[in-house]
């Protein structure tokens, strides 16, 4: 097979006796042997036989192995939430005494990991801007610098931060790059061919993509993966098996939603350019996002999230949001049904206008997760509640 779209679908756990089309459900705690030896030779690694859901389950690893198709990684290891794998790879991977070099515009827990708990363990920190010159990231590294940790496009704000540059730096250092790939989806970007050692993904949003599972996963250079499979599996942050089977489901059809999420928003934010009642239209594949050259050397599409800003500032954000009829004002985002959310009061309001101004996040700034129904549909929904806030 070339393509691998189709080593996605074609890859599967070991049909049972029973031959099923389908892969079935392995909602089992642990797994038996047949004698004594085959036990022992399991638990001194062996064997890779499944010994228990905490460490590996059959649906777990199908979903892995699919993952690691897309992404185009060596291995990887499936966590409950996207958190714990952003967690998780920051535990196995970093120690007292060394510096975590991020982007500052990232995922709200992933700011509060950083900030809040990491020092509590000796792990120092600094952030450098989205927008940040190669000679600005490599200003901020540090003799104990061991990890970079960036998200692109950046949420909500939609900055590009260019991980081809950003890895050659890392890898002059030796440093560890560590990109979180779940706003772009491996269908639009694939950071390990840019450079990137490990990916970490939030599969809640774009990979369930019908908002009913939480999920995350990390994968990359088998040797990293190996250490934060060895802390999962002792601390237990491992993804449920029945989670993993609708996540599995689901990546068979990330490709062709993501497709229509891509070109549904691709749409709204052509539309809405220029709106009276707008100071601006954010969306990668726009050629007038300031970071389109780099959107468009590194995605293949501009994901399914357009942002706007609202000349009205915090008022007319609330009051966008209440004259909507169709989308939902809700905190997720990546579902079939398209999704508002105003950030400065809600997501982000703890922040200080200075500290949202630092990450692109002005006071009217609107972020719609566009949703797979009728782009007309969207639209009409979305100029209804602009003409009438
Ligand atoms: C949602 C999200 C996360 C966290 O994922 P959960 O599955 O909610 O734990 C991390 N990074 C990004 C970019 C996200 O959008």
């Amino acid at each position: 097979m070339k393509h691998s779209q189709s080593k996605l679908i074609r890859t599967r756990v070991n049909p049972t006796s029973e031959q099923e089309h389908s892969s079935p459900l392995f909602l089992t705690s642990s797994f038996t042997f047949d004698n004594a030896e085959d036990m022992r030779a399991a638990f001194a690694d062996e064997s890779d036989a499944n010994i228990y859901s905490r460490f590996s389950n059959p649906n777990v690893q199908e979903f892995v192995d699919r993952l690691c198709v897309l992404e185009n990684a060596e291995t990887g290891f499936a966590t409950a939430s996207g958190m714990s794998a952003v967690f998780g790879s920051f535990m196995a991977l970093l120690k007292k005494g060394d510096h975590l070099l991020s982007c500052n515009s990232i995922f709200g827990s992933t700011h509060t990991v950083i900030s809040k708990y990491l020092p509590k363990y000796g792990i120092d920190f600094s952030y450098v801007s989205a927008q940040a010159t190669a000679a600005q990231w490599e200003a901020a590294i540090t003799p104990n610098t061991k990890m970079i940790y960036l998200e692109t496009p950046t949420n909500p704000g939609l900055e590009i931060v260019d991980i081809k540059m950003v890895s050659e730096i890392a890898r002059k250092h030796n440093i560890i790059l560590n990109v979180d790939n779940c706003f772009a989806t491996p269908i639009s970007q694939t950071p390990i061919d840019l450079g990137a050692d490990i990916v970490v993904h939030s599969a809640t949003k774009w990979i369930d993509g019908q908002g009913r599972v939480l999920g995350g996963a990390i994968v990359g250079k088998k040797e990293l993966i190996h250490e934060i499979y060895l802390f999962c599996r002792s601390t237990g942050p491992s993804l449920s098996p029945f989670n993993a089977w609708i996540l599995s489901k689901s990546l068979e059809t990330l490709e062709v939603r993501m497709d229509r999420h891509a070109s549904n928003a691709l749409y709204i934010a052509e539309k809405l350019q220029g709106h009276a009642k707008t100071n601006f239209v954010k969306y990668p594949l726009l050629p007038s996002h300031p970071s389109f050259a780099i959107a468009q050397k590194q995605m293949k599409n501009g994901g399914g999230i357009v942002c706007f800003e609202l000349k009205g500032g915090i008022d007319a954000g609330r009051s966008f949001l209440n004259h909507l009829k169709m989308l939902s004002l809700t905190a997720n985002l990546g579902d079939t049904r398209s999704i508002a959310s105003h950030p400065a009061s809600t997501t982000h309001a703890k922040l200080s206008e200075a500290e949202r101004q630092a990450v692109s996040i002005t006071p009217g700034l609107i972020r719609i997760s566009v949703g797979l129904e009728h782009r007309e549909d969207i639209l009409a929904d979305i100029l209804q509640a602009l003409e009438a806030c």
